[in-house]
């Protein structure tokens, strides 16, 4: 593997750039060696600038379910530039994604449009606080939700991955009223409840964890989140950034058939480029500016270009009926395949998977929360990810983290992914 361009490229980065990097786990600390730079992506492909090819399943963490450069997507970029590249002042296109939003998440009766999910989350809870005149938030340990300083409480992905997960520069005050509980664990809730009730907020919750690896919800766990917070007259906020039009074309809420009061929406939304949203209960909703008192804007929300890119993307996924099931094919694939190759190398892992996405964690026997994961062989993960890249396939370059299939892998691609950790268990195995 040539890697000459990217090692002298990553210098030059990291005099300016904090780590080299615009976004903490792009600086492979959790593997070891210097990134890659990446030159340019078609389909499931990226391709880096000393010309290696990958089999690419980070997706740009979740937005690319169609693949890189998916024609529809460029073409309705291509007519959305035509007309100009942002006005700060309603059009169109953001009326029709509002519309297709709703009608594909039913508990969305008004959304706003904003440009980052940490805006998305951050939004969300202060609606929620103005809504029930509550200061609290619950969430979960090693949950994510951006990089709000309310949030970066026990954070996972790269809040985990670099043991920060309370970060330095967030003031007491703006955590004070962040509480945590144990994804999967509903009496850890309801002790929340119980001590907390009458000054809780919300719940926030990413229904299926992507950011400590990823972690189903046990059954039950959601609807009890449910319960809870209608209960003690709290609200359920789902951060479906990640799951929302990934699991199914309504999100984690229509597969586990639980409708929340407030959800957040990203990556997949916008289509690749910059774009989020958050929506629900029509009354919450109108507490927004300017019809309400809580303030939230930004320049850029609603960008013309990033909207077209939704559009689209949404648009391809709804026209073709078994984009999903075909996600679940390819993806069991890649799951059955790798849990072969270990087992049959006697390397100790459990993978977990929720439709496309999908993380092997080395050295547990089962991942149900947080404190699940961190016992995983971080080294193990590390010997992984570059064995793996050495043979073409390119994963996320840190453990807590998921890996997306897309409708963009072919057979050959998956099939390839299958036989790299074939041929790398086989040395680690015997090693
Ligand atoms: N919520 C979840 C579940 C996420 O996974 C992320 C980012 O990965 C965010 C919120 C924050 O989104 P962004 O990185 O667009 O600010």
């Amino acid at each position: 593997m040539r890697s000459a361009k990217s090692r002298a490229w990553f210098r030059r980065a990291q005099r300016l750039i904090p780590g080299g990097v615009n976004s903490p786990v792009r600086a492979w600390k959790a593997v070891g060696g210097h990134p890659v730079l990446i030159a340019s992506g078609n389909g499931s492909r990226v391709r880096d600038v000393d010309g290696n090819e990958y089999v690419d399943f980070v997706g740009s963490w979740g937005p690319l379910i169609l693949g890189h450069r998916h024609p529809r997507i460029v073409r309705a970029v291509r007519d959305a530039l035509q007309h100009g590249t942002t006005f700060g002042a309603p059009t169109t296109l953001e009326v029709r994604l509002a519309e297709l939003i709703s009608k594909l998440v039913p508990s969305i009766e008004k959304v706003r449009l904003v440009s980052s999910g940490t805006e998305a989350t951050m939004s969300a809870l202060r609606l929620a606080r103005a809504f029930t005149g509550r200061p609290k938030i619950v969430k979960f340990d090693g949950c994510y939700h951006g990089h709000a300083d309310g949030l970066l409480v026990r954070a996972g992905s790269g809040a985990a991955t670099f043991g920060l997960p309370d970060s330095p520069g967030v003031v007491g005050g703006a955590a004070r009223e962040t509480i945590v509980a144990a994804f999967n664990d509903s009496p850890s809730v309801e002790r929340l409840f119980a001590r907390y009730g009458s000054r809780i907020a919300a719940v926030i919750v990413e229904p299926v964890c992507g950011n400590m690896g990823v972690i189903p919800p046990q059954p039950g766990f959601l609807s009890t989140l449910r319960d809870l917070t209608r209960r003690h007259h709290a609200l359920l906020i789902f951060d479906e950034v990640i799951t929302g039009f990934r699991l199914a074309l309504g999100g984690a809420q229509e597969l586990y058939r639980v409708r929340p009061d407030l959800t957040c929406l990203g990556k997949i939304a916008g289509g690749g480029l910059p774009l989020a949203a958050f929506g629900g209960r029509r009354e919450i909703m109108d507490l927004l500016a300017p019809d309400g008192p809580v303030y939230q804007a930004g320049t850029l929300s609603g960008n013309p270009l990033s909207v077209a890119a939704g559009l689209a993307t949404l648009e391809e996924l709804a026209r073709d009926r078994n984009a999903y099931r075909k996600l679940e094919r390819k993806s069991r694939f890649l799951e059955e395949g790798f849990t072969e190759a270990l087992r049959r190398h006697d390397i100790a892992a459990v993978i977990n998977r929720v439709g496309s996405m999908m993380t092997v964690f080395f050295g547990v026997r089962s991942v149900r929360n947080a404190a699940d994961a961190r016992r995983c062989d971080r080294r193990r993960f590390a010997g992984f990810f570059h064995g793996m890249l050495r043979r073409g396939i390119y994963l996320p370059p840190a453990p807590f983290e998921a890996a997306f299939v897309s409708l963009a892998h072919s057979r050959a691609d998956l099939e390839r992914a299958v036989d790299a950790l074939d041929r790398w268990a086989a040395r680690e195995g015997s090693g």
